[in-house]
């Protein structure tokens, strides 16, 4: 004879099954979900960023070593290294993504100027700012014609111009807004036509008026090389607009 269990004595089992199956499979689905997120979007290492500043005219530790190394670190962006030892550049050249140029002194040593240029040789990642797209170097033409593709030679007095946006579909403009003002010196960069050239993102106009290239891409045969003629101090280094243009041109000359 078979035993009867109760409704009673089966309920208890059967409604904790109940209650259990579903709850296991809605945490499975979660976690295929977080996995799949997660496999979709990985985490993405800090780029690796070596920057040099130093020299005449510019407070370096302030707005490069302090403000642009903070606006790049953040939320784990860049790793960032400064430095205002021209001749400590050789020893990082083969473990960054992007060499950050701002110095307002020389690179002496042959060797340095020779790697560098392999390095742009290479197709890696070069952002040259302020100081870095003067010429500025008589002894080493070949930085002017084919890393910056031209330089400047003098700028207008420190004080407000606009900057104006003319390829805001570019990478390195996202985000940025289409027109800004800001102090700061407004450089007269000039192309050299013996260069590989630029493609302009975006220009400078003062008042007589006359326009330059304030930022822009230079058509270097492998490298990824942003010019950013902005920079002086804290007027453009605290400035929301350059702050989105420092971080766009260092992820897009990674690359
Ligand atoms: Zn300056």
């Amino acid at each position: 004879m078979k035993m009867k269990l109760k409704p009673n004595e089966m309920a208890p089992h059967f409604r904790r099954s109940r209650l259990l199956i579903p709850g296991l499979t809605i945490l499975l689905l979660l976690w295929g979900a977080l996995f799949a997120q997660l496999r979709a979007d990985p985490p993405k290492k800090p780029i690796r960023v070596l920057m040099v500043g130093g020299g005449a005219s510019h407070d370096f530790d302030t707005w490069y070593k302090g403000t642009d190394v903070k606006t790049l670190s953040e939320k784990g962006f860049a790793d960032v290294t400064y430095t205002d030892d021209t001749d400590a550049v050789l020893g990082y050249l083969d473990r960054i993504d992007v060499l950050y140029l701002t110095n307002n002194q020389p690179f002496k040593d042959p060797k340095t100027r020779e790697a560098i240029m392999k390095y742009a040789d290479s197709g890696k990642g070069l952002v040259l700012g302020h100081a870095a797209l003067w010429y500025n170097w008589a002894d080493w033409p070949e930085y002017n014609l084919k890393l910056v593709s031209g330089g400047s030679r003098g700028h207008d007095k420190y004080g407000p111009f606009e900057v104006t946006a003319v390829n805001r579909k570019h990478p390195v403009m996202k985000g940025v807004p289409a027109k800004f003002t800001l102090k700061d010196e407004l450089y007269y960069h000039k192309v050299d036509p013996n260069g590989a050239g630029i493609e302009i993102l975006a220009t400078a106009k003062n008042e007589k008026p006359e326009e330059y290239p304030s930022v822009f891409v230079v058509k270097h045969p492998n490298a990824r090389i942003v010019g950013i003629a902005l920079g002086h101090d804290g007027e453009s280094h605290e400035l929301k607009a350059y702050k989105q243009l420092l971080r766009n041109a260092i992820r897009w000359a990674a690359k």
